[in-house]
């Protein structure tokens, strides 16, 4: 038998959830964003299933010459631009879409030779303090922008820092609004807490990721509350039964110690294959579709679960991780962490099997 740990990834949950971002976002162009191979789900796959978008966001140009070479036609926008000149080429050769959002980066784009014009994002910093151009700086790089031979259209674009969070976003969108009002140009501005959030945000392209894949964008509140179906579900089964007696300890550690008689299930799932260490006693799983709790530390290729109130299951029973009828974002915030890390974590060692 093979170690039973696979992540199944529903193409049809990726559809759905690109719907919904239509449908919350109407007129609106999506941009789906994939980077961090497609958040774990696999990059290919991802883009496939999300063949309905309008555009994709990566970070690197061999991604986008990887969604090329599988005949995906539509925009690829690199989220940082191009890392140094010698990737111009590429992005010329293949109709990239870039973000520039540096000195070095405008300048690469007006000095190089002649060839195919590109769609550019420039990128306005707004308060996230991390990258683009200060507002007051706009006027003369858009000039520049637009006197540059290898630039064909620009749309303004900026990043929320708090779209999560209630009235995150004004500061922000009232910086975006106030440096762009003298330009006709199209603006892309929403991640995927904006876009269920803020129609104030959406302009020409929104630019949805977590979202695509089920999760929620917002604290406390899962992707199935939001309408979203996961698009990942972590399974494994029990392969080993201990009946323990209080006063034993389980575990790297011994940091559980077992109050009283007790039978626990060993699942094939640790942290080498992205399960977060830091889920300690407590943390929710599924055993045979039934909710219960981590014991004790998780280890390199295991971890353990409390069966002491499911008498039925055994070894072979099924163990839901994250995923369908258990949301990743639960897992997450029991290890001190967000969906996202957990998703984009899954190790290359799992299996990964697509499912309908
Ligand atoms: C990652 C990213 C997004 C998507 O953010 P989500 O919170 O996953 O929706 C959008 N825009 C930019 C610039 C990003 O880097």
């Amino acid at each position: 038998m093979t170690r039973p740990l696979e992540a199944r990834i529903s193409a049809s949950a990726l559809a759905h959830n690109l719907a919904l971002a239509r449908q919350r976002a109407p007129g609106a162009r999506v941009m789906a964003v994939i980077k961090a191979n497609g958040y774990g789900h696999g990059l290919l796959r991802v883009a496939q299933a999300l063949g309905a978008a309008d555009g994709f966001a990566v970070l690197t140009v061999d991604e986008a010459l990887a969604l090329r070479a599988q005949g995906v036609a539509q925009p690829i926008l690199l989220l940082e631009g191009l890392f140094s000149g010698t990737e111009l080429a590429a992005a010329r050769a293949h109709a990239l879409s870039l973000v520039v959002h540096s000195a070095a980066q405008l300048e690469a784009l007006e000095t190089c030779g002649p060839g195919a014009a590109l769609e550019v994002f420039c990128k306005i910093n707004t308060g996230m303090n991390r990258l683009g151009f200060m507002p007051e700086a706009l006027p003369g790089v858009v000039k520049r922008l637009t006197g540059a031979a290898a630039v064909k259209r620009i749309t303004l674009m900026t990043h929320f820092a708090c779209a999560d969070e209630a009235g995150g976003i004004d500061p922000q969108l009232e910086r975006f609004a106030h440096a762009t009002a003298p330009y006709r140009l199209p603006r892309s501005l929403a991640n995927s807490a904006a876009l269920m959030s803020d129609p104030r945000t959406h302009g020409e392209w929104v630019r949805p990721g977590i979202m695509l894949y089920g999760v929620s964008p917002f604290a406390g509140r899962a992707g199935v509350e939001l309408g979203l179906r996961p698009a990942m579900t972590l399974v494994s089964r029990v392969i080993a039964v201990q009946a323990v007696q209080a006063g034993e300890r389980v575990g790297y550690g011994g940091s559980f110690e077992v109050p009283h008689a007790m039978r626990l299930g060993v699942v094939a799932c640790g942290y080498a294959d992205g399960y977060p260490r830091h889920a300690g006693t407590g943390t929710p799983a599924l055993v045979d579709g039934r909710r219960t709790r981590l014991i004790g530390r998780v280890s390199m290729d295991m971890l353990c679960v409390d069966l002491t109130d499911l008498p039925s299951a055994g070894v072979g029973s099924a163990v839901t991780l994250w995923g369908e009828g258990l949301p990743v974002e639960e897992v997450a915030v029991a290890a001190g962490t967000i969906g996202y890390e957990l998703l984009c974590a899954l190790a290359p060692r799992v299996g990964v099997v697509d499912v309908s």
